[in-house]
């Protein structure tokens, strides 16, 4: 059997594994509690923050049978197979590739059939944003008047692709980009669990990497754990070069040079930053960072976006203080 990923072997299961959607999970729980279910819901906010798995757990807690006041009890002969990607009632569908008319006519279809073994049949539709019009116009219909037995999940990261008589028929929540501590503790508890060693600056590293993002986050650490050979512990010099970042001294270089306007000190700095395998992309990434914490510092703000570690910070500080620039 093939290695699962890391996301999806730490996907949550129940609404308490959906971290940092607070706001979204328990209203949801309260509408299953006090048997007020909608039938068309949609999930919008960026890759990685819950949505596909809140649908999941979604579609547990309103089949489950299990003995609980706060369903799902993720262990019932439905939960399970839901779990496990056997259940008939949960269908998902990729907006990306069934995005035309006929597909959807099909789904408009099967809607009619009633459940096979829960009470509720529930669509989700990842990426709708990417269906035709023609396809949003067939789906609309459906969405209008669902049968009893249907939920519809839309997920989208792109909200403001939606015709405006789709988001008028749903009920909309919106999945915040994940903090840095939620991040942090999530990738903790995981690297405890799967015995990975690494230093908290690295762990830190990847969780900034992430800005926001679970998926993200595991998935940077899936690639540094099978690079390590589990013996030992995984630095942040190594998680750098893996995932062609540069130092941020070379940053702080970089910004120093252009904040006096020194251009051959800057060329240099680029140089550096490139032979020491600097994949130019995250290094103006990492340059833009730092200088929209300069700007931030400079106005008096703070970053909050916990895009620098506090080295990185201290830095600008410093620099701001200078007031060269
Ligand atoms: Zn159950």
């Amino acid at each position: 059997m093939a290695t699962q990923a890391l996301y999806n072997r730490w996907r949550g299961q129940v609404f308490a594994d959906i971290l940092g959607q607070d706001h979204i999970t328990k209203t949801l729980q309260n509408q299953i509690r006090a048997g007020r279910v909608g039938h068309a819901y949609l999930f919008a906010g960026m890759r990685g923050t819950g949505k596909t798995s809140t649908a999941r757990i979604m579609a547990k807690a309103v089949n489950c049978v299990g003995e609980t006041d706060a369903p799902p009890c993720d262990h019932c002969h439905i939960c399970r197979s839901i779990a496990e990607g056997r259940s008939l009632d949960l269908i998902e569908i990729d907006g990306a590739s069934n995005r035309g008319i006929d597909e959807i006519r099909q789904l408009r279809d099967s809607v009619s059939f009633s459940p096979s073994e829960g009470r509720y049949k529930i669509y989700v539709i990842d990426e709708v944003h990417m269906l035709t019009n023609e396809a949003f116009n067939a789906l609309l219909k459906t969405l209008e008047e669902p049968p009893p037995h249907v939920i519809f999940i839309l997920c989208t990261t792109a909200p403001h692709r939606l015709p405006d008589t789709v988001l008028s028929r749903c009920q909309r929540f919106d999945f915040r980009r994940a903090p840095l501590p939620l991040l942090l503790k999530k990738l903790h508890m995981i690297c405890d669990q799967e015995k990975i060693a690494i230093e908290r600056d690295a762990l830190e590293f990847i969780a900034r990497r992430a800005t926001g993002s679970f998926r993200d986050a595991e998935s940077l650490l899936d690639q540094l754990s099978s690079y390590s050979d589990g013996l030992e512990e995984i630095t942040l010099e190594q998680v750098r070069s893996i995932l062609g970042s540069v130092s941020s001294a070379l940053v702080t270089q970089l910004v120093l040079s252009m904040t006096a306007g020194d251009l051959p000190a800057g060329l240099r700095t680029i140089n550096q930053a490139i032979d020491t395998g600097a994949e130019p992309r995250q290094f103006l990434k990492e340059i833009i960072d730092h200088l929209r914490a300069l700007l931030l510092v400079k106005v008096g703000g703070r970053d909050d976006r916990h895009a620098l570690s506090a080295q990185a910070l201290a830095e600008i500080g410093q620099l701001a203080e200078a007031g060269s620039f």
